[in-house]
């Protein structure tokens, strides 16, 4: 087996202020190419040389998932304003006026979907717990500050609020004892989930500081840690300087008894492709850890059902469990790569039909909503009437759990506040 490429290579980041020489490579008219710097200006951008060099195909970007997963483009955002930041960036407008314009837009495009900021955040006596969200009984989410950024950006991301900074990290905390000492305060929790960004763009020593405290409280069943590092920088478990520690770390989760859950955002194929993921994948899964799979269905870059069941076969080939298909957000730029429900659920039967009862561990399509995770589990007739039949995979209420209930069909509905009762004049978390 030859070398994996790109070991030996540290991690640096390529910012905003990198994006007009790497989009050189693109063939762009002078005005695409301000219209992106408008894009740019609006929704996050970040990306590295792995992502650069080998996931996009640099003779098609425009045809290309990977390209659109990591790169702005002008028909991200509504015409007019993007109309609007070129107009000023052309005319040299000062960096306040560019921020100042680009805030109202980002305003527009919802930056905090299903009440993240003000709901969910638990308490110490009267005092909120900053970068602690406790919805459903058992899962406890940990943001921890270091954590808050990510080895690349997606475009679609539904926190891009906060790496934009109009959301400033009150969901992020850095106090290990308040976050490990709630957890400790609440039997109730047996799983703790580290996220972000992307909780593995830490250093092991970090990292470590989070995760040893609960090595010690035996309520706690599992870890998991959500993350993409897998597909944009696979080299944090095989030639970053901390790899070798960082597996060690996972080894020591397991050897105490509890699961080490990772959860691998994985948005399309080409991301499995290269031999470093593999040897990434094999590197976690020999420490004993649990890989499980999920990503959100996104129009023009993963909408049909082939990439669905071929990512699934994969992932299932390599150790993985697919976990979770989730649907779009409604935030961000969700008018370019939100998908029908209707067609969300055809795209998900279709793939999982045609993979193996191994691979159907996948549930969705789901909606993180406000009320809790509600899967659509399909279109129905019923009584002369069309509906969508509905079913909470998760709800702040447990009892709400698993119970079938309905939705009137409507073919342009893209998330549940699109959907109206049928059979009930109120849906059962309403
Ligand atoms: C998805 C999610 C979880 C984890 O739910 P599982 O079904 O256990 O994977 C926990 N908290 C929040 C807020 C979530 O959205
Ligand atoms: S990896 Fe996750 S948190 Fe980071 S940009 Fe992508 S979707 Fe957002």
């Amino acid at each position: 087996m030859t070398a994996p490429e790109n070991t030996g290579r540290r991690f640096h980041a390529y910012t905003i202020r990198h994006l007009d020489e790497l989009l050189q490579r693109a063939p762009l008219t002078e005005e695409q190419r301000l219209r992106t710097r408008a894009v740019a200006s609006v929704l996050p951008f970040r990306t590295n040389a792995y992502v650069v060099d080998e996931l996009i195909d640099w003779d098609d970007p425009f045809g290309d998932p990977m390209f659109r997963l990591v790169f702005p483009q002008e028909d991200m955002l509504p015409v007019e304003d993007v109309d609007h930041i070129a107009g000023l960036l052309q005319n040299d407008a000062s960096k306040q006026e560019v921020t100042a314009a680009a805030n109202q837009i980002r305003f527009k495009l919802n930056p905090h979907p299903a009440g993240q900021l003000a709901l969910n955040i638990p308490k110490a006596g009267e005092e909120p717990i900053p970068g602690l969200q406790h919805k459903y009984r058992e899962t406890v989410l940990f943001f921890p500050q270091q954590g808050q950024t990510c080895h690349a950006y997606c475009t679609y991301c539904f926190r891009w609020a906060q790496f934009v900074g109009i959301a400033d990290l009150k969901m992020a905390n850095n106090d290990v004892e308040q976050l490990t000492g709630y957890v400790r305060d609440h039997p109730e929790v047996s799983s703790v989930l580290l996220t972000g960004g992307d909780p593995m763009i830490m250093g092991e020593p970090v990292l470590r500081r989070y995760i040893e405290p609960l090595l010690e409280m035996e309520h706690v069943e599992s870890v998991r840690i959500g993350s993409k590092a897998l597909a944009y920088w696979p080299q944090r478990f095989v030639s970053d300087p901390d790899a070798d520690d960082t597996l060690r770390l996972f080894e020591r989760v397991v050897a105490s008894g509890k699961n080490l859950a990772f959860m691998a955002h994985f948005s399309h194929q080409k991301e499995l492709d290269s031999e470093i993921v593999r040897e990434a994948v094999r590197r976690i899964r020999a420490t004993g850890a649990v890989i499980r799979t999920q990503a959100p269905l996104i129009r023009t870059i993963n909408d049909d059902a082939e990439q669905w069941a071929g990512m699934w076969r994969t992932q299932h080939k390599l150790g993985m469990i697919p976990y979770y298909m989730f649907v779009e957000r409604d935030t961000g730029p969700q008018d370019y790569f939100s998908v029908p429900l209707v067609r969300a659920w055809e795209i998900f039967r279709d793939a999982f039909s045609q993979v193996s009862g191994l691979c159907r561990t996948v549930r969705g399509p789901s909606m993180s909503a406000t009320p809790g995770k509600v899967a659509v589990d399909g279109v129905v007739e019923i009584g002369g009437e069309k509906v969508f039949a509905l079913r909470m995979l998760q709800a702040r209420d447990p009892d709400l759990v698993g119970r079938p209930f309905y939705a009137k069909f409507d073919e342009n509905a893209v998330w549940v506040d699109d959907l109206k009762p049928a059979f009930a004049d109120k849906f059962p978390f309403e």
